[in-house]
């Protein structure tokens, strides 16, 4: 049978490697809207436009005043609301009443909070104010100082960060109406298969319809790349070789079916046709295990392909596990493993002699903060059964070499 097939872990090691390579390489960047951002990836790193806090912020509502004084009976020299132009210095004797967010007054080095003065019609000179008796108040205590959270010019994101809601936040207060972003890699998704047809088509007999295209797409979307869904192509080669053609200028090519061993699967002849190198032909895992993994020459450089196993639950555990890293790696995140994550079984399961397994499964969180989620595979009929497919929301894996997992053991998983 020739050389033995590489495991899971040597795989996932070459796939791994060879993103981190990518992660390194020159990217195209566009400016985005800030509300078009979320998600994306920062090609240059957001700075602090001006000191931050610009001026000394009052975080309580109360009075500003100087600490050393705080105990003695304080006239009220006026009020600060939030949005105010910075108050007149703070005499001795005096306190400003101040809002959340406004501006500390010079001289004043703390704000004593609402809730813990009290106030007292004093004669001639109106209400005066002091801590209340047995409060203590500290120099600085509720303001935060001029640049105490960053200087002008400082970087808050670094280029490389996905922009979540916090990063949009700090974006969005340093002025950025639009930030640098790394442009989506195009993905390009070449289905193959004699039994295929686009979902709006009723299937004769025989037939069945494309849901690799709409699955790859829409994983490819969700890891942020940019989904080029080319037409379905037939088990013939010079029409494979002719679309295989159509879609060197994406950033990765996704292949999905023709790379087992039957007699018309001819992705991997029409590949090496156009100059591939393989760096794997197979992977001792199921389902999946006739993954291809390589690159072709192309203009620019070199474009990585996968060529999928066309059983659906096949191409997507492939695709999560292998394409999903490189994908990371083009979208300019540092290269990593897919987020594994672990769960209790809530069945036994069992291993596969010299194969690791990716069982579709269902993950439920426990009902307590905290508390564990718990796993269990859906009852499936094979990699192409989409029924249980669509119960599924993660892949349970069982090691190479592991028997047996008994139910309550922890187990690891990997979240569709
Ligand atoms: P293959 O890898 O081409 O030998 O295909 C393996 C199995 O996956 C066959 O049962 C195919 O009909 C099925 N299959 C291949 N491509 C697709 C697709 N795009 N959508 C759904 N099923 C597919
Ligand atoms: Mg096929």
């Amino acid at each position: 049978m020739g050389v033995p097939l590489p495991s899971y872990p040597e795989c996932a090691a070459t796939v791994y490697d060879y993103a981190s390579r990518l992660f390194l390489g020159a990217k195209r960047t566009e400016s985005v809207a800030l509300g078009d951002a979320p998600g994306r990836v920062l090609a240059r790193p957001v700075r602090a436009d001006r000191d931050m806090p610009a001026f000394p912020r009052s975080t309580r509502d109360g009075y500003a005043l100087r600490a050393s004084e705080a105990s003695a009976w304080l006239s009220i020299a006026g009020s600060i609301r939030a949005g105010d132009p910075a108050a007149a210095p703070l005499a001795s004797g005096s306190a400003w009443e101040i809002m959340t967010g406004a501006a500390v007054p010079e001289e004043a080095d703390a704000v004593a909070m609402l809730e813990h003065v009290e106030t007292a019609q004093t004669g001639m000179d109106g209400t005066r104010v002091r801590l209340t008796a047995g409060r203590k108040l500290e120099p600085g205590e509720n303001v935060v100082p001029t640049a105490a959270e960053a200087r002008a010019g400082d970087e808050l994101i670094p280029a490389g960060t996905r922009l979540g809601a916090a990063q949009i936040a700090a974006a969005a207060t340093c002025g950025y109406a639009a930030v640098e972003l790394f442009a989506r890699p195009r993905v390009a998704i070449l289905t193959t298969g004699d039994e295929l047809v686009p979902v709006d088509v009723k299937p004769g007999p025989g037939q069945i319809r494309n849901s690799n295209g709409p699955m790859l797409a829409a994983l490819v979307t969700r890891a942020g790349g940019e989904s080029w869904l080319l037409p379905a192509v037939r088990d013939e080669r010079a029409s494979m070789e002719l679309a295989l053609r159509s879609a060197l200028d994406a950033d990765l090519l996704l292949i999905s079916g023709g790379v087992s061993a039957g007699k018309f699967d001819l992705v991997e002849p029409a590949l090496a046709e156009l100059g591939a190198v393989f760096h794997f032909t197979g992977v001792r895992m199921q389902p999946g295990k006739p993954l291809v993994f390589g690159d072709l020459p192309v203009a620019g450089g070199r474009l990585p392909f996968f060529g999928h196993p066309g059983n659906p639950i096949s191409t997507a555990a492939t695709f999560l596990l292998f394409a999903a890293p490189v994908l990371r790696a083009l979208i300019g995140l540092q290269a990593m493993a897919p987020q594994f994550t672990v769960a209790r079984l809530a069945r036994d399961v069992h291993g596969k002699p010299n194969l690791t397994r990716f069982i579709p499964a269902r993950e439920t969180c426990g009902a307590l903060p905290g508390e564990m989620p718990s796993v269990s595979p859906v009852p499936w009929q094979g990699s192409g059964d989409l029924a249980a497919f669509a119960r599924a929301n993660c892949f349970l894996v069982v090691p190479e070499g592991v028997d047996h997992l008994a139910a309550g053991e922890t187990a690891t998983i990997l979240p569709i």
